[in-house]
């Protein structure tokens, strides 16, 4: 039986946190048995929010190695530059032609993040962050991208431009499809809806215990619930969203405590700390074996980049047969 095809890549802006793990990466892991998975370090994204690329590589080896020390395997999973593959930027030259300006304008993911980052002027490449990305899954026929809930309305635009070259030129594209894991949004450190690098309200996966206490030591609570023995609300608590995912066993205990007041914060939170520590430490460890063998890390890229091309040019010559272009 052939296997049905995962597309899904991150920008490399340095360390992972736990909400690339929660959202996207944990599936990619899972699924990586059943499906046949790509995975793209979006470097070019990244150009996007950050013009200064002297730290580009640096930064795609690190979240190469979060990758592969969370459990991606390079054997079954191609792991690959956005820009050493240049059928990306030739699809995507093609496809701004298949949308329209105010379609992307009413992107909510955009309108977010002009608001939390404070954008003023939204740069062209910007607006069309969502345009590269239906480039980077269609070229590898992405029918599946597991991916965080901040990004479906980008898969949709997806379906969109897949959907109207179809009709103009002949089938070539399938529509991909999201994949949300059940925490598909964590929320930050500072209460924020979504733990982000550029808001600075992240636990790393490679944080070790002492930095994961003094993080959630400043972690939002609910605010009416100031010392213990105040009754509080976990429905509102961020740090009881943590609990939900990295301690499940003790959530009904926690919860009922908290209400009652008989739980303080201060405990909950460095019992919350030591769960995400015993999650982090085996992927710390594996993280320190890729850290001392950065040839091998770099032989994965190299081996990923190899496989990537051979799907993007047959993709391509598809394209160009149905366009007649050449
Ligand atoms: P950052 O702002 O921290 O760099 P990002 O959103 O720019 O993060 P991307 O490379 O765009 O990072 O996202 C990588 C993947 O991780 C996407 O699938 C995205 O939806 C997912 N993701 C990122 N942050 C979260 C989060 N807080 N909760 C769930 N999923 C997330
Ligand atoms: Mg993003």
């Amino acid at each position: 039986m052939v296997k049905k095809r995962i597309l899904s890549g991150m920008r490399p802006t340095g360390k992972l946190h736990i909400g690339h793990y929660v959202g996207a990466l944990e599936n990619w892991i899972k699924l990586q048995e059943d499906y046949e998975n790509y995975h793209l370090i979006a470097d070019y994204h990244v150009l996007t929010t950050k013009l200064d690329t002297r730290e580009i590589f640096q930064d795609s080896i690190d979240m190469l190695i979060d990758w592969l020390a969370c459990g991606v395997d390079p054997v079954k999973s191609p792991m690959f530059r956005q820009s050493q593959i240049k059928e990306h930027t030739e699809l995507n030259l093609i496809f701004s032609m298949l949308i329209t300006v105010n379609r992307l304008e009413r992107n909510p993911t955009l309108k977010d993040q002009v608001r939390d980052l404070n954008i003023e002027n939204v740069i062209y490449g910007y607006l069309g962050y969502p345009v590269l990305q239906a480039a980077d899954i269609l070229l590898y026929k992405g029918q599946y991208v597991p991916v965080g809930e901040d990004q479906v309305p980008h898969v949709e635009i997806s379906r969109e431009i897949a959907r109207r070259f179809n009709a103009i030129y002949g089938e070539v594209f399938p529509e991909p499809e999201p994949l949300l894991t059940k925490f598909p949004r964590l929320s930050g450190l500072d209460g924020n809806a979504k733990m982000s690098k550029s808001l600075n309200n992240t636990i790393l996966l490679s944080d070790d215990a002492a930095t994961v206490k003094a993080k959630l030591k400043k972690a939002v609570t609910d605010p009416l619930k100031i010392r213990r023995g105040d009754p509080g609300n976990p429905d509102i608590c961020l740090v009881f969203s943590y609990h939900k995912k990295f301690n499940p066993g003790e959530v009904d205990e926690i919860d009922r405590n908290c209400r009652s007041g008989a739980l303080g914060c201060v405990d909950c939170k460095m019992n919350c700390a030591n769960n995400i520590s015993k999650f982090l430490d085996p992927i710390i460890e594996k993280r320190k074996y890729y850290e001392d063998r950065i040839d091998e890390v770099k032989e994965i890229l190299h081996d990923g980049e190899n496989k990537a091309k051979i799907v993007a040019k047959i993709t391509m010559e598809e394209v160009h047969t149905k366009m007649m272009l050449g």
